[in-house]
């Protein structure tokens, strides 16, 4: 059985010529998927019987099952799925004012980035997600809305390192930025990285559509060695001049990301030294007070701190937002949920936080 969500609309397209059925028909077949949200092919209901049965024999839509749902308070609603070999990660639905709908998806089993703050980095990469399991994500969280809601915002920041999957992610931002995919425009993507220059480039080559973060942790290649141990092969230096690439060739101002560990990089110092190597930059800065991960010794920033932080950037001139996390009680911070292997449940307790980097 193939997986559906694999193919390209071109591909499905040719499989229905494939059957002298016309085109139009597979386009069709992608509304039920992407605007009805159909859950089976016998859901497609404009469909001949006979097509419908040679969907079911030749593809699957669904290869993930959800293993844990948890619910907060504030709406934010966090899926743990459990992959064909069963494998699992972790996906996000936040829901922020009226209207806007974010997800923020996983693009990899684990991380190899191994961040150490961070709970999908603990155990390493385990492989890179499919074109198809990517988008699956997607279809999964949006079965989560009401009617009426639509998603309207991307993060990839999940679990993984999306760079490090770009050959799969990017034809399934493709899928969702079709107007006959998911519609959503792709200046409301975001792509997440801790700083793979090389990818950082394919991206501005390719004059990307969507909106670049770059979380930098840390000041100075000495901290952020310690805190991002990948960047012992690249350092801060060539992740910024990739960042400035990326900014020359797409014209999109970059965001940078900086998770505040209480006592070890939220000083004063630290923030006057991040300032000094943004400043000039078209640029963001968004500070995440941590949330900590049970196991590992960091904790939260002092609320004074980051005030602190956040008010030395704005002196030196850089646009700065604080991002504090949605709600606190569910295991919402990158990969705690999939370190945790619940069993099936549903959850629905107090709180609930955005997904981190
Ligand atoms: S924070 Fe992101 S890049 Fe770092 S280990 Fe976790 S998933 Fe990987």
């Amino acid at each position: 059985m193939l997986h559906l969500l694999d193919l390209s609309p071109e591909q499905l397209q040719a499989w229905f010529a494939d059957r002298d059925v016309p085109g139009y028909r597979a386009a069709q077949a992608r509304r039920w998927l992407f605007e009805k949200r159909a859950a089976a092919f016998e859901d497609m209901t404009d469909l001949a019987q006979d097509l419908r049965g040679q969907l079911t024999e030749t593809f699957v839509i669904w290869t993930a099952r959800v293993a844990a749902h948890q619910k907060a308070d504030d709406g934010t609603e966090k899926l743990l799925l459990e992959l064909a070999d069963g494998e699992r990660v972790e996906c996000v639905l936040l829901r922020d004012d009226k209207h806007r709908r974010t997800i923020c998806i996983s693009t990899q089993v684990g991380c190899a980035m191994g961040c150490v703050f961070c709970a999908s980095g603990l155990d390493g990469v385990v492989r890179n997600l499919t074109t198809g399991e990517i988008v699956e994500q997607m279809l999964h969280l949006q079965r989560l809305l009401d009617p009426d809601e639509r998603l309207s915002h991307i993060v990839v920041m999940g679990i993984g390192e999306p760079l490090g999957n770009l050959d799969r992610l990017l034809p399934a931002l493709a899928v969702a930025t079709r107007r006959d995919g998911l519609g959503i425009s792709a200046r409301r993507i975001t792509i997440s990285t801790v700083g793979m220059p090389e990818g950082i480039r394919r991206l501005a080559r390719q004059d990307s559509p969507y909106h670049l973060a770059v979380s930098l942790h840390a000041p100075d290649d000495a901290l952020r060695n310690e805190l991002v141990p990948y960047n012992r092969k690249v350092g801060i230096g060539s992740i910024l001049a990739a960042a400035d690439e990326y900014f020359e060739a797409t014209g999109r101002r970059v965001t940078f990301e900086y998770v505040l560990l209480g006592g070890v990089n939220d000083q004063a110092e630290h923030s006057r030294r991040l300032a000094a190597i943004v400043r000039g930059r078209p640029a963001l800065v968004n500070l995440i007070p941590l949330n900590p991960v049970r196991g590992l010794p960091f904790h939260a920033p002092a609320a004074e701190a980051v005030v602190r932080f956040a008010e030395i950037l704005q002196h030196a001139g850089l646009a700065v937002k604080v991002r504090y996390r949605k709600g606190e009680r569910i295991d919402a911070a990158c990969g705690q949920l999939r370190r945790r292997g619940s069993e099936p449940r549903i959850d629905a307790e107090k709180g609930g936080q955005a997904p981190s980097r």
